[in-house]
């Protein structure tokens, strides 16, 4: 790589993350060229963001048309990409719901938490306030979703003090001795992402739906991972058949461009004042969610995406099948996936490996691979990729 890239980086960034110093330069679908045009075959889309590949052209095409007209012109005027991609939402996820569009995953859940509170305070005799979540749960890094995330180890002093209202809980069982009469949301991913692409059971879930819509409590449910086709339906809600108050959605909705939302069916809970963005659902992004959303509505209809999930998830069997004496479990739904390794030092190796063969997988929890791909993955991309990733393991047999 480049050397004065890597250390322009060091110098100028802050150091938030370990980087790999690879240089990428283009894409084509799920396939990634760095600057000495090596490739990649690309298992993790950018963190689920990626959803309809890199370098799309029917969505590069509309970005382009629209910011050669109007990229911004903030929320104090009617967007029009804006209006139909709420309506949009509305029509793919079937629930009666108003959207709110954010920038991020962290900032949807924050205006969800929002909503929650606004509820509790306008709805009740008391003040209900307290948001139940999960442990191995993430909601994001601003205060309020680091402390609503369930892993001790980011609520770390040095960010102290933390809102109140918050408490996370081993399992869904848990949930319910942890209500009490001033909880006023419970908020789930359905299938844990970053904390090991771990799904719940369905009807666990929908016993938990009913009985919090029995006792007038919200559910939310985090969708910035599972949203937008991830699970191989719209929402993983749709594919669990429950109807939570509020959805938030972020990583695939833009296909790469930063836009979160807030979905809800409390259409009427904020008045003009109560929340904002001065980013949110501009032009420049609402265009591009539109076309994504166009396309992977027809990779979902036309069949092909469930064709994707059932041959990836095949090839990533055969994998797990071969290298029982690395893995432990094959977790996950849809193209949301991961493999359980027997330790996190295995897991470290096995990613290194597979970068050094040309494939690019990610990490989740203390020992899941996980594999994110694009939605518009090719068969040629995913045998390519599981030839690459066998190698890797098999290389790490050897040794
Ligand atoms: C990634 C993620 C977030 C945070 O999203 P950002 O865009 O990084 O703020 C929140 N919740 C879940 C489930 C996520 O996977």
């Amino acid at each position: 790589m480049n050397e004065q890239i890597e250390q322009i980086d060091k110098e100028y960034v802050l150091h938030t993350y370990s980087r790999n110093y690879v240089n990428f330069k283009k894409g084509i679908n799920a396939t990634l060229f760095d600057e000495n045009d090596k490739d990649y075959i690309d298992f993790t889309s950018g963190i689920a963001v990626c959803s309809v590949g890199h370098g799309n052209k029917r969505v590069a095409d509309k970005i382009y048309e629209q910011i050669l007209n109007i990229t911004h012109i903030s929320n104090l005027y009617a967007i029009e990409p804006q209006a139909k991609l709420a309506k949009k939402l509305k029509e793919l996820c079937g629930y009666d719901i108003r959207t709110f569009f954010a920038n991020s995953g962290a900032e949807a859940n924050e205006g969800a938490i929002k909503i929650a509170r606004k509820y509790g305070e306008t709805k009740f005799e008391n003040k209900r306030y307290k948001v139940i979540t999960l442990e191995h749960s993430f909601h994001g890094r601003t205060i309020t979703t680091v402390k609503a995330t369930g892993q001790s180890s980011m609520h770390t002093p040095n960010f102290a003090p933390y809102p109140d209202g918050f408490s996370y809980h081993n399992k869904i069982d848990d949930i319910y001795n942890a209500i009490d009469n001033e909880t006023v949301a419970v908020m789930i991913e359905l299938v844990q992402g970053e904390g090991g692409v771990q799904p719940f059971d369905k009807k666990e879930i929908q016993e938990l739906a009913k009985f919090l819509k029995e006792n007038d409590i919200l559910l939310i449910i985090d969708e910035v991972q599972t949203g937008v086709y991830r699970t191989g339906e719209f929402l993983a809600a749709n594919l669990y058949e429950i109807e939570p108050d509020i959805v938030t959605l972020a990583k695939g909705l833009g296909g790469g461009v930063p836009i979160g939302a807030i979905m809800t069916t409390l259409k009427d809970i904020f008045s003009p004042g109560d929340h904002g963005s001065t980013f949110g659902g501009n032009y420049l992004v609402t265009t591009a969610a539109l076309e994504v959303l166009d396309i992977l509505e027809e990779v979902k209809d036309s069949g092909a995406l469930a064709e994707t999930i059932i041959y990836f998830n095949k090839k990533l069997n055969e994998i797990y099948e071969n290298h029982r004496e690395i893995f432990t479990d094959n977790v996950g739904l849809g193209l949301m996936r991961g493999l359980r390794v027997k330790d996190a030092d295995t897991l470290a190796l096995v990613i290194k490996t597979a970068f050094e063969h040309g494939v690019l997988v990610l990490k989740a929890g203390k020992n899941t691979l996980r594999l994110l791909p694009a939605l518009t993955i090719s068969k040629e991309e995913m045998n390519e990729g599981f030839k690459r990733l066998e190698n890797a393991l098999d290389k790490i047999k050897q040794d």
